[in-house]
């Protein structure tokens, strides 16, 4: 199919998405799904809805033989989103307009843009009569993606894993390209961080806020805590990937410190995007203290998110808060309230070398270089329950840079360049193509 009628379709597939409202909470993914379905179905896949909520199914679409020892492919993504206020937006976030070949809405980049892509790739392949000669080409389109799965690749990985088990998993995470030192980069998300959230407390003693000196303030114990997580330089866990994409950026793996220094040379917004793959982070994000005005607290508590590096866990997350808080937080309590750790797959693979090869031949002197996600995706439920599948994130898109769209998911004005959609179309056809035979 021409490149043009990929961009075409793939446009027309992602409007009808975006105009699907997902939000989630609450979802109602299901109209979405069901379009997803019979535009599958009509190309020639077999189609399933698979519901742990009949009002929220998954979708799980299949070309070709699932053979023993033949290798599966699988396309993933989700139809839900994070929400949109209207008021924020210079046009309506479920309207999916297309104003200079730009198209607006919510998902246009998290990541309707990607399941439209994928779907009309297979689609594609499908109605052209192509069948894999080895393997099994798999859709996979899931809801419940942006509160974590839990009806979604979380409950489907676990419950239904002979209809979803793959070798190969494309999925969101990294893609968009960005410039450095002169070429051009497209990251190939192998790995995520996990989340040990922890929540800070302090006691004190309750008293009148008329007489500060009475009781004890427990919120003013929280106080140099905070400032030691805001005065806190990075720190660096160099597990494989983080070291690769150093590598992979021409810097010394085994001098992280000289490497961000590079990168900021470089350019110092990419510093903002890449420096979070490297380490354990804390970021505070909620507190609470007294219930009354006038009423000083006896205990108050701070809330932080900690992301940790792909493979490390709460030994990685509880030594980067000694170090950071040192002194501060012997009055304090500890508590971990969620603990994930991230996973990884293996950067070595035939998957690898495929995306490495498309994007050389499709943006010549461009390479590829692994990226970790600092956030979480439903790549990892699939790591976790096949541990032979690699899966990786990869969404190519060269209009728009990754400078252009980080700020832009889950943000107002989502919207993408739709010669990308045709871009990103062709490659899942084409990599499904060199994969599968
Ligand atoms: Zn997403």
């Amino acid at each position: 199919m021409a490149a043009d009628d990929l961009e075409r379709e793939t446009t027309d597939v992602l409007r009808e998405l975006v105009r699907f409202k997902t939000v989630n909470p609450p979802g109602d993914e299901r109209p979405a799904i069901e379009f997803l379905a019979g535009y599958l179905s009509q190309a020639g896949f077999r189609t399933e809805l698979l519901a742990d909520d009949e009002d929220r199914p998954n979708l799980v679409a299949d070309l070709g033989g699932i053979h023993d020892g033949e290798p599966t492919l699988c396309y993933l993504g989700h139809v839900d989103t994070v929400l949109a206020d209207p008021s924020e937006w210079d046009h309506d976030p479920w309207s999916a307009e297309v104003i200079d070949g730009v198209l607006w809405g919510r998902g246009a980049l998290d990541m309707k843009s990607q399941v439209a892509a994928e779907a009309v790739a297979g689609a594609t392949l499908a109605r052209g009569g192509w069948t894999p000669r080895n393997g099994g080409l798999k859709l996979v389109f899931v809801s419940d993606e942006e509160t974590g799965g839990a009806i979604g690749a979380d409950w489907l990985t676990s419950e239904h894993p002979d209809r979803v088990r793959c070798d190969m998993l494309l999925n969101e995470g990294a893609g968009d390209v960005f410039e450095w030192a002169g070429s051009r980069r497209y990251g190939v998300c192998c790995a995520e961080k996990g989340i040990f959230r922890f929540k800070l407390t302090a006691r004190g003693v309750a008293g009148h806020a008329s007489l500060p000196r009475t009781g004890e303030n427990a919120l003013l114990k929280l106080a140099p805590a905070l400032q030691r997580i805001a005065d806190a330089s990075p720190t660096f866990d160099l597990t494989e990937a983080p070291a690769a994409l150093l590598a992979g950026l021409g810097a010394d793996p085994n001098d992280p410190a000289q490497a961000l220094e590079l990168i900021a040379r470089v350019d110092p917004r990419l510093l903002v995007l890449f420096e979070p793959m490297l380490g354990v982070t804390l970021t505070p994000t909620m507190a609470h203290a007294s219930d009354k005005i006038n009423v000083i607290p006896s205990q108050a508590y701070l809330k932080v998110d900690c992301r940790v590096p792909p493979g490390l866990g709460e030994e990685a997350a509880r030594r980067r808060i000694g170090d950071v808080l040192g002194d501060a937080a012997s009055d304090l309590e500890i508590e971990f309230t969620e603990m994930v750790t991230g996973n990884s797959s293996p950067l070595d693979t035939p998957l690898m070398d495929a995306i490495d090869r498309w994007v050389r031949a499709n943006d010549p002197g461009a390479e590829t270089v692994p990226m970790i996600l600092p956030g979480f995706s439903d790549s990892r439920w699939f790591r976790e329950q096949f541990p032979e599948c690699t899966a990786y994130g990869f969404f190519p898109q060269r209009h728009m840079t990754l400078l252009q769209t980080a700020p832009l998911v889950h943000s107002a004005n989502e919207r993408i360049d739709v010669r990308d959609l045709g871009f990103a179309a062709a490659c899942y056809s084409d990599l499904a193509r060199e994969l599968l035979g």
